[in-house]
């Protein structure tokens, strides 16, 4: 390290000497408190209005009142909003796909500045949330990828946001991808795939439910209704982007 570089935060040091300050997508040098560079967080595709106040699907067009999207107005979903500050493409969806199944667990930290933006947005701006929960990976699952995604996320929002989190949830079923399936049969692949975990207690509580990318709300849909059957007050959800 030269002489006059600027004083870290201990873990930040101790991280660089693991990981050095590069753009996690370009590899141009970063400042100590980036994981991107400029220009590659601003290729990230951010949602802007008009969108779902429901799932966060962005509309071409000027709407400016509040409104659900026709897929969100035809079915029953148990959170009250699912938040996504970007859009599942371009370098969102790469970086997201690298730490997923690359097993780039470093790029945790730019996929939970992601995570993190939902925070600003209205529907979750100055809300009091009592617990943090990831949607569970089959213990199968978790195994052969070494990590839930989704877990090491909310612990990460969990540690920003100063809110205790909880793998309250576990998911019953080793189910095929869902990709292959179309939204009726996601949803009876679904249907029973999670409940709460014994000596989990989420009664009272205001949740907020966290995974890496919204597909089709399914999966986050079936989480919410479990954990408010099990006494939650209400369930928002987050995710790091948006399908
Ligand atoms: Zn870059
Ligand atoms: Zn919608």
């Amino acid at each position: 390290m030269s002489k006059n570089a600027r004083p870290l935060k201990p873990l930040r040091a101790l991280a660089s000497l693991f990981y050095p300050p590069l753009c996690a997508s370009c590899s141009v040098p970063v400042d100590h408190s980036a994981y991107l560079c400029r220009e590659c967080s601003e290729k990230a595709p951010r949602i802007r209005p008009p969108f779902c106040a429901t799932c966060s699907e962005p509309f071409d067009g000027s709407i400016t009142e509040t409104f659900s999207c026709a897929n969100c107005a035809h079915r029953v979903l148990h959170f009250t909003a699912a938040v996504a500050a970007y859009r599942s493409r371009g370098i969102v969806r790469q970086i997201i796909h690298e730490f997923k199944y690359g097993k780039q667990l470093h790029l945790r930290h730019p996929v939970a500045d992601w995570l993190a933006e939902t925070l600003d947005d209205p529907r979750l701006q100055g809300r009091r949330f009592d617990l943090v929960v990831p949607v569970p990976l089959h213990p199968a699952r978790k195994r052969e990828r070494g990590f839930n995604q989704a877990e090491l996320l909310a612990d990460a929002l969990s540690a920003r946001a100063n809110m205790p989190m909880r793998n309250a949830l576990e998911r019953l079923r080793y189910t095929t991808t869902q990709t292959a399936f179309d939204r009726t049969e996601r949803m009876e692949n679904l249907h029973n795939a999670f409940r709460l975990r014994k000596n989990a207690n989420v009664r009272g509580l205001r949740v907020l439910l966290i995974d890496d990318v919204l597909t089709t709300g399914s999966t986050l849909s079936e989480c919410a209704r479990v954990l408010k059957a099990a006494g939650a007050i209400s369930v928002h959800a987050a995710t790091a982007a948006r399908a």
